[in-house]
C-alpha cells in the first residue's frame, strides 16, 4: 500500500531542476513562485467532481489533461502566461495503473505549455480533482469581461458544439459513426485550451474583453454583456459548428453550437480596427478565428439567422450539459 508521501514522491514529484518562474516547487510548506517585476499574477481554481463533471470510470490519462486543460483555458481567457499550478487530488484508493496514467496525462499538457505543477495536497475520499493555476500578465493587458464596448466584433475560437454532440449520443439522442464518435470524444475528454491566442489578443492589445466558454456561448456570453452594460447580435448560423456537428440537421447545429457547452473556445470581443490583425493572430497560433456578431448599446442579446432574421432557438427550459 503506498502511502501519502510515496505517492506524491512516485507520480507527482519530478526528478528535475525547477522552472525559471518556480524559486521552490514540491516539498515545503509552501511553493515559492517569482512573477516577472511588474507583471500581475492572475490566478483560478477549477475543480471536477466525479459523477458530475466527468463520468464514473473516466480514463485516468485523458483526465488528467482535461483538469489542466480547463485551468489553462481560464488564463487563455484573460491572456496570461502560466507559470505553475497545484492540484489537490482525494482518490479513494491509490491505484498505481491509475496514478501512472493520469499523472502522464497530466504533465504531458503541463509541459507543453511550461506550467510546472509546485504543490497539491493529498487525501483519501471520493475521487475530485481540483487545481489552482497561476499565470502573469501585465495588468493592462488582461482581457476582462467588462472591457466590451458597443461596435465591437464577437469572435469565436475553434469551433463550438462537438462535445454537446458527443454527450447526445452518449444519451442515445443522435446516433454517429464511429469516425464522428472518436473525434467528438476527443473534444469533450481533451479539449485544447487556447493559451497562445489569448497570449497574441492581449499582448498585442488585439481585444477588449474575452471569457471561455464552457456552459454553452450564449449563456456565457451574457457574463460579457452584464459586466461590460452592453447587448449584443449574434449571427447563429455564422457560428463555427465542429466538423461533426456540421454534418446534422441545421436545427440541432444551432442548439448545440448556440448553447452547447464544455467547449473550452475563447469568446472575445474586439475593435473592427483589428480585424486583420486577429486574423494574423489565429494564423500564426494555429487556431481558427471566427466573427459571429457585435456588441451594440442597446442592452440584451439578440440572435439572428444568416439572413438577419431573430432567431428563436427555444433554449429555454432546454436541458443543456452545464457542468457546475
Ligand atoms: P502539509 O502537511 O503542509 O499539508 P503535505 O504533507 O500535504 O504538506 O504535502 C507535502 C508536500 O507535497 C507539499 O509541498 C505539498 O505541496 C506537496 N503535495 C501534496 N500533495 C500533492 C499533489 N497531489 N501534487 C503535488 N504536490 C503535492
Ligand atoms: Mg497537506
Amino acid at each position: 500500500m503506498l502511502s501519502e508521501f510515496d505517492l506524491i514522491k512516485r507520480y507527482f514529484q519530478r526528478d528535475r531542476a525547477p522552472g525559471p518562474n518556480t524559486f521552490l516547487g514540491i516539498g515545503d510548506d509552501c511553493a515559492l513562485l517569482s512573477p516577472t517585476p511588474g507583471k500581475v499574477l492572475a490566478i483560478s481554481s477549477d475543480m471536477l467532481v466525479e459523477d458530475r463533471h466527468f463520468f464514473a470510470g473516466a480514463d485516468p490519462f485523458t483526465l488528467g489533461h482535461k483538469c489542466l486543460a480547463v485551468n489553462l483555458s481560464d488564463l487563455a481567457a484573460m491572456g496570461a502566461r502560466p507559470l505553475g499550478f497545484t492540484l489537490a487530488l482525494s482518490l479513494p484508493v491509490a491505484e498505481p495503473d491509475w496514478l501512472d496514467a493520469f499523472s502522464r496525462g497530466l504533465f504531458a499538457l503541463a509541459d507543453a505549455h511550461g506550467c510546472e505543477l509546485v504543490g497539491g495536497d493529498t487525501t483519501k475520499g471520493p475521487l475530485n480533482v481540483c487545481i489552482t493555476i497561476f499565470g502573469e500578465l501585465a495588468p493592462g493587458q488582461a482581457l476582462r469581461r467588462d472591457a466590451a464596448r458597443a461596435g465591437d466584433d464577437i469572435w469565436i475560437s475553434g469551433t463550438l458544439g462537438d462535445a454537446r454532440l458527443w454527450l447526445a449520443a452518449r444519451r442515445s439522442e443522435v446516433a454517429l459513426d464511429a469516425a464522428d464518435h472518436a473525434a467528438t470524444g476527443q473534444r469533450m475528454h481533451a479539449p485544447t485550451p487556447r493559451v497562445a491566442l489569448g497570449r497574441l489578443l492581449a499582448e498585442g492589445g488585439l481585444a477588449h474583453a474575452a471569457l471561455d466558454i464552457s456552459d454553452g456561448l450564449v449563456g456565457d456570453v451574457k457574463h460579457i454583456l452584464a459586466a461590460s452594460r452592453v447587448g449584443a447580435v449574434l449571427d447563429v448560423d455564422a457560428l463555427p459548428a465542429g466538423p461533426a456537428l456540421a454534418r446534422q440537421p441545421v436545427g440541432l447545429r444551432r442548439r448545440f453550437a448556440a448553447a452547447g457547452g464544455d467547449d473550452y473556445e475563447l469568446c472575445f470581443t474586439a475593435p473592427v480596427a483589428q480585424r486583420d490583425a486577429i486574423v494574423a493572430a489565429g494564423t500564426a497560433c494555429g487556431t481558427a478565428v471566427t466573427r459571429v456578431g457585435s456588441i451594440t448599446a442597446e442592452p440584451g442579446l439578440c440572435l439572428v439567422d444568416a439572413d438577419g432574421a431573430a432567431l428563436d432557438l427555444q433554449l429555454a427550459g432546454w436541458d443543456h450539459f452545464s457542468p457546475g
